[in-house]
């Protein structure tokens, strides 16, 4: 891999080849200089590729066509009328992270690493499975353990390793670091690599190539990196001439924590990027948006069936900004821009529970209603009803201990009942409780399916 220009930390005033975003010396967040491109007419986009000008060159490109996703406006939401928005979903694996695991995983090639080792929560780590499929490289995904199902079982579709580890991303990246480094593999961190930014920078430079006139881009905040991504693209952009301002850029976050597995990609994982964020916002003369979880959820479901676009509860998140930012006449919705950055199937479940009025019992969302919902299933068809039958039933996968516990807590709950709670082995029935309980669960999985 070679680069445009060299990555460089300013502070400690050193040229890297590595892709780090943090210098290693001093921590400071690592710059590269706007690289001046072709003239505007010179491009003609058909992919990401199309503005391999501004990329770091590779020997072999692994790509599975990202990029020049289109611009729609919104036609029939009457409050929110042309608005326009880039269909960042339209990627190969239904997020934004595409362009970036492009570049990751055409740096691993070219670095002759065979196993890529990744921490994230969902998307990044689809979108990095795919393309290390394509690339025939060998990868393992660290998760969080609340993670919904509809990403998990996609992370494995394409080949990838599962290990479910950690409370939080936070918790799973150090694992994977410790992993990393035992078994020498890359292991590309996207908060923390550079090309992230790199890759995610094409669609700022695509937006300029699709719409005459931006003055405004509303962005999810989430880590930090969407936005810094965008204002580099920008910072090209106008070193090449293609622009002579940069947009204003409209940061969109969550009002409370809660609902906050809702929106996962919202939480803010990288604190080092908080200045860096606030100083862009108040360059380009743009501010920070809070918005609720339900409010986001609503117009996800809106978004559906008003302008036929399925996006992640997340992603419509600046769909509820730029409601509250054209009520107050603060932008022109002809001259901005919304990044719709996920698809809707990636969080299937969250809209079956929406959509059923079920809060309590996400099917998928984590593995403890899954075990509940096998232990439930198993006694109801009388396929066992002891706890050693349920455990080899469900393959000893898990220490008997905790299919025990599973069960104590099921007869806690008033779901299962023991039939002679006087003898040394117990045999369970289900209550009606627990009758109930499974046909609202069964009724989520349906919608999976
Ligand atoms: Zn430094």
């Amino acid at each position: 891999m070679k680069w445009k220009n060299k990555p460089f930390c300013n502070k400690c005033n050193q040229e890297f080849e590595v892709p780090y975003l943090w210098c290693p010396n001093c921590n400071n967040l690592i710059f590269i200089h706007p690289i001046t491109g072709p003239p505007i007419e010179k491009i003609e986009l058909k992919s990401m590729w199309s503005l391999i000008p501004f990329l770091p060159k590779y020997e072999q490109q692994i790509t599975l066509f990202e990029g020049n996703t289109p611009v729609i406006p919104i036609q029939n939401m009457e409050n929110l009328k042309n608005l326009n928005l880039k269909l960042e979903f339209r990627n190969p694996t239904g997020s934004f992270r595409d362009r970036a695991s492009a570049l990751i995983t055409s740096d691993i090639l070219s670095k002759n690493f065979s196993k890529i080792i990744s921490a994230s929560t969902g998307s990044f780590g689809i979108s990095l499975a795919a393309y290390s499929a394509k690339g025939q490289i060998s990868s393992t995904n660290i998760l969080p353990k609340q993670m919904d199902l509809a990403k998990i079982e996609q992370i494995k579709v394409y080949g990838s390793e599962v290990i479910q580890a950690g409370k939080n991303l936070d918790e799973a990246i150090s694992l994977a670091n410790e992993l990393t480094l035992s078994k020498k593999s890359y292991f590309p961190t996207p908060n923390n690599n550079l090309l992230t930014i790199e890759g995610q920078k094409t669609i700022a430079l695509e937006l300029i190539l699709q719409m005459k006139n931006i003055e405004s881009i509303i962005v999810p905040r989430g880590s930090g990196t969407l936005i810094l991504s965008i204002y580099r693209g920008f910072q090209d952009a106008l070193a090449s001439k293609w622009i002579s301002k940069i947009p204003k850029i409209f940061a969109v976050s969550l009002k409370k924590s809660d609902g906050a597995f809702l929106a996962e990609s919202l939480k803010l994982e990288n604190p080092f990027l908080i200045n860096e964020v606030n100083s862009i916002l108040k360059l380009t003369e743009g501010e920070e948006l809070q918005i609720d979880a339900s409010e986001m959820t609503k117009d996800a479901l809106d978004l559906a069936k008003y302008e036929g676009l399925f996006i992640e509860p997340a992603s419509a998140s600046v769909i509820s900004a730029a409601k509250s930012l054209i009520q107050k006449e603060q932008i022109d919705p002809k001259t901005s821009v919304a990044i719709l950055t996920g698809s809707g199937l990636n969080a299937l479940n969250v809209f079956a529970s929406q959509m059923r009025d079920i809060k309590k019992v996400v099917w998928g969302i984590s593995e403890f209603s899954t075990q509940r919902f096998e232990i439930l299933n198993l006694v109801a068809e009388k396929k066992a009803n002891h706890g050693y039958a349920i455990w080899g039933a469900l393959g000893k996968k898990k220490s008997l201990q905790s299919i025990y516990q599973h069960i104590n807590n099921l007869v806690e709950d008033g779901l299962i009942i023991d039939t002679i709670p006087d003898q040394k082995k117990a045999l369970y029935i289900l209550t009606n409780k627990g009758q109930e309980m499974l046909e609202k669960m069964r009724d989520l999985i349906d919608l999976g399916k």
